[in-house]
C-alpha cells in the first residue's frame, strides 16, 4: 500500500490572518510530524476573482512568508506555487471530461461566487472543483486537512476519483478527511468569521502597535455601556480570543468581567499583549525571510521541482489510461 501523503491548498490572498492561522495554518505545520505533507500556494485559483489578480505575485510572496514563518518547513515538506507545476492544469482538463456539468452548478460555493460576482461567472468558477480534485491526485495524495464545513467539497473529490477510477481502471485514491478541530474564529466585528475582506482580522504581519490599535476596535458585550457595569463574557468575542492566546487567564477575566472588575479596554490590552506574545517569534522569523526574497524563491523553486517529480509519472499514467498517444520524440 502507497504510503499516507497529505495534500493542501492555501489560496493566495496573501499576508494571512490570525483566523487563517488558528484554522489552519498552525494545523499545516503539526502535519508535518505525521505525514509526508506537499502545500501549495494555489494561484490559478485566484483568477476566478479578476479583482485578486492585480497583487496575485505579491500576494502568493506574502502567503509564503506567512507559511514558513508559521513553521512549514521545505526540508521536510514540499512548498510550491500551483501554477509552478503546469501538469495540474493538464490534468484538470482531463478530469473535466469525466465530471458531469449537473455535478459542478449546484455546487453551494459556485452559486455564492456567481451571486457575488454576477458580471463574471466564469467557466473557471464552475471548474473550481475540478481543479481542486486534480490538486490533490496529481500528487495521488490520499489525506486532505478540511475542518467539518468543507466536507461537502471532499466529497465531490471522490466522486470524482470514483467516477474516473471506474472509467479508466484504478488510477488514484480517494482522498480522504484528515479533520481539523479548527476552530471558526469570529472577526473583531464580533458577528462575522474572520476575513480580510470585511476588515475584521488582525494579520499575523502586524506590527504590535496595529495589533493593538486593531483589538482595541473589536466590538464586546453591546449591552456593557459603563465600566461599572457588568459584562457578560459568553456574548463576546473578545473572551472567545482569549480562549486561543491566554486561556489559563479566562477564568480570572469571566470573573472580572462579570464583576465590573476590569473594564473593556483593560480587557482588550490584555488581549493585544497575549496575541502580541504568542506571534512575536513568527514575526520576528518573517521580517527575517523578507528581507531574504532570494531564499524565500529558492525555496519555492525546489518544491516545485519536488512537486513535479511526482506529478510527471502519475500524469503519464493518466495520460495512457484515458487513450492519448504518448508524443515520441524524432
Ligand atoms: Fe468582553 Fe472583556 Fe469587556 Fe467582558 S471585559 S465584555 S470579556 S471585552
Amino acid at each position: 500500500m502507497a504510503e499516507d501523503r497529505v495534500f493542501a491548498g492555501i489560496r493566495a490572498t496573501g499576508r494571512q490572518h490570525i483566523g487563517n492561522y488558528l484554522g489552519a495554518i498552525q494545523n499545516f505545520v503539526a502535519l508535518q510530524d505525521k505525514y509526508p505533507c506537499i502545500y501549495s500556494v494555489v494561484d490559478y485559483h485566484s483568477l476566478t476573482t479578476l479583482s485578486e489578480t492585480d497583487e496575485l505575485k505579491a500576494n502568493v510572496f506574502e502567503t509564503t512568508l506567512d507559511l514558513l514563518a508559521a513553521g512549514i518547513d521545505p526540508e521536510r515538506t514540499i512548498l510550491y506555487v500551483q501554477s509552478h507545476v503546469p501538469e495540474v492544469a493538464e490534468l484538470h482538463l482531463i478530469l473535466s471530461m469525466v465530471v458531469p456539468n449537473g455535478w459542478l452548478l449546484r455546487v453551494p460555493t459556485f452559486k455564492e461566487k456567481a451571486r457575488a460576482q454576477p458580471d463574471n461567472v466564469n467557466y473557471g468558477l464552475v471548474g473550481y472543483p475540478v481543479l481542486q480534485t486534480a490538486d490533490i491526485v496529481l500528487y495521488k495524495a490520499n489525506k486532505v486537512p478540511v475542518g467539518r464545513d468543507q466536507l461537502p467539497h471532499l466529497e465531490l473529490a471522490r466522486e470524482i476519483v470514483r467516477r474516473f477510477n471506474r472509467h479508466f481502471g484504478e488510477t488514484f485514491p480517494e482522498p480522504e478527511a484528515e479533520l481539523t478541530n479548527a476552530p471558526a474564529v469570529v472577526g473583531l466585528d464580533g458577528t462575522n468569521k474572520m476575513s480580510k475582506s470585511l476588515n475584521n482580522h488582525v494579520e499575523i504581519a502586524s506590527s504590535e502597535e496595529e495589533t493593538e490599535k486593531r483589538v482595541r476596535s473589536a466590538v464586546t458585550d453591546t449591552q456593557r455601556r459603563l465600566r461599572s457595569d457588568p459584562g457578560r463574557p459568553e456574548v463576546c468575542n473578545v473572551y472567545s480570543l482569549h480562549e486561543f492566546f491566554d486561556p489559563e487567564k479566562r477564568p480570572w477575566i469571566y470573573e472580572q468581567c462579570t464583576t465590573a472588575g476590569i473594564g473593556c479596554v483593560d480587557c482588550k490590552g490584555i488581549l493585544a499583549d497575549a496575541i502580541n506574545d504568542f506571534f512575536r517569534p513568527i514575526r520576528e522569523r518573517r521580517r527575517e525571510l523578507e528581507a531574504d526574497p532570494d531564499q524565500v524563491h529558492a525555496v519555492l523553486a525546489e518544491g516545485a521541482r519536488r512537486a513535479a517529480e511526482i506529478a510527471r509519472p502519475v500524469l503519464a499514467e493518466v495520460k495512457d489510461k484515458v487513450g492519448l498517444p504518448p508524443r515520441r520524440e524524432s
